[in-house]
């Protein structure tokens, strides 16, 4: 099965995808992380898109697509999260022919709703294990007294860079005028399901498990 987590900035997607990964052995697509991999590595690409993601504009579809094409040809998997991806009308009709091409189909996307000050104050107060990427929140589950990452044990924790206000608005807006059409195409293609990602991590998961079990 193959499965989009749709939703703005701070919404829960990487957290979740994390989730479906290990109850169902899925592999994540998060194009933010690969698009971050290819920054600190120093790459040609990394330097290209390190100045639009520090702003939190959106980075071509070219190359966003061009690092999808690559994964769904080389990565073998039992499903697919899509986490991040597609992010504008045109990787959304490009994600649709590359899984044709691969002889695989999309099954469902999940549309996660968190209203925007929750947004704000939740991506304000993230940090990630720089290990393993287990999400902290300063506020629902900070980092453990001892300083050790419950997943792995890592002790070192990153603030993102683009999660400061000013990244954050033009994120936002980004989504709203960019991503948020794709609740209505998906939804006309009859593969749109919502969930409230307001609730606890559990919580939310149980409202995608039902989701994709329906
Ligand atoms: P994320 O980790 O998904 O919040 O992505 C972080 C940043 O990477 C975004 O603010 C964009 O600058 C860039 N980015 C990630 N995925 C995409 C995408 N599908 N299309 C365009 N830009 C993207």
């Amino acid at each position: 099965m193959n499965i989009i987590l749709l939703g703005p900035p701070g919404a829960g997607k990487g957290t979740q995808a994390r989730v479906l990964v290990e109850e169902r052995g899925m592999v994540q697509l998060s194009t933010g992380d690969m698009l971050r991999e290819a920054k600190d590595s120093g790459t040609e690409m990394g330097r290209v898109v390190a100045d639009v993601m520090a702003r939190g504009a959106l980075v071509t579809d070219e190359i966003v697509i061009g690092l999808i094409r690559e994964k769904l040809a080389t990565v073998k998997a039992n499903g697919f999260i899509f986490d991040g991806f597609p992010r504008t009308l045109a990787q959304a009709d490009a994600l649709g022919e590359l899984l044709e091409a691969e002889g695989q189909t999309l099954d469902k996307v999940v549309e996660m709703r968190v209203d925007d000050t929750a947004l704000v104050a939740r991506i304000t107060a993230r940090s990630t294990c720089g290990m393993c990427g287990e999400v902290y929140n300063d506020e629902t589950k900070p980092i453990p007294a001892d300083g050790k990452c419950t997943n792995c044990g890592g002790t070192e924790f990153k603030r993102r860079a683009d999660d400061n206000e000013d990244s954050l608005r033009t994120r936002l807006m980004e989504y709203y005028k960019q991503t948020s059409p794709l609740i209505g195409y998906y939804y006309a293609k009859d593969m749109l399901s919502r969930v409230d990602g307001l609730g606890t991590i559990d919580a939310v998961q149980a409202e995608i498990r039902t989701a994709l079990d329906a």
